[in-house]
């Protein structure tokens, strides 16, 4: 697959408009802020094609980017900014709803969270529709960059054991920033689709 052949295909704001044309499709899931775009930017060697740095949360769309015409990376709405009206996280929850309860929509789940802190509440949750649709999941921890050496080790753990993650799954540690665990994830995503 040549991630370097990208381009924006729709934005899915009704469940009606979910793609299901048979390609394999990555979803992208991540708290607000997470460094969602970056790491989907960074992946794709792009500057500025996934947003980046846009209002967090204003946003409750799933947008489709068709990767060398092979596979599609569906970049999720981000989830958990405080300042988010009632109205629009439940239309967050509405679209999230649909979009996990489908059946054969998701070939692999790239859930991605800050490696400096404990999982969320949110991510909890995300993380289980991930376990529960029974696609191979990957959680990304985004943001190595901040940890210093000696807490690498432990958060990774307690990511792992907050998200309760089977042994299936895979923890790669990330820095959109730097580039850390690209070629590690591209590959994962590569045997997986
Ligand atoms: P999104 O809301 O999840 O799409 O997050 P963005 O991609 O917009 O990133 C949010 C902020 O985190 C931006 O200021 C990014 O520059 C920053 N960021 C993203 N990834 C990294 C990373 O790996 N390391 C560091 N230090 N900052 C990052």
């Amino acid at each position: 697959i040549n991630f370097n052949k990208a381009e924006f295909i729709l934005s899915a704001v009704q469940p009606g408009a979910f793609l299901r044309d048979g390609r394999p499709q990555v979803a992208f899931a991540g708290r607000s802020n997470v460094g969602k775009s970056s790491v989907i930017n960074r992946l794709l060697n792009r500057k500025n094609f996934a947003r980046v740095g846009a209002t967090p949360g204003k946003t409750t769309q799933v947008n489709y980017f068709l990767i060398d015409g092979r596979i599609y990376f569906t970049d999720l709405p981000g989830y958990g900014y405080a300042k988010v009206s009632k109205e629009e996280r439940d239309r967050w929850g509405r679209l999230m709803e649909n979009y996990f309860q489908e059946q054969g929509l998701i070939t692999l789940g790239v859930l991605i969270v800050d490696a400096r802190h404990k999982p969320t509440a949110d991510d909890v949750t995300m993380c289980t529709w991930f376990k529960e649709s029974g696609c191979p999941l990957i959680v990304v921890a985004n943001k190595l960059d901040k940890l210093k050496k000696n807490e690498i080790e432990p958060n990774l753990q307690r990511i792992w054991d907050t998200l309760e993650l089977p042994d299936t799954a895979a923890l790669i540690p990330f820095s959109a920033e730097k580039g850390i665990g690209k070629t590690e994830l591209l590959s994962a995503i590569e045997q997986l689709c």
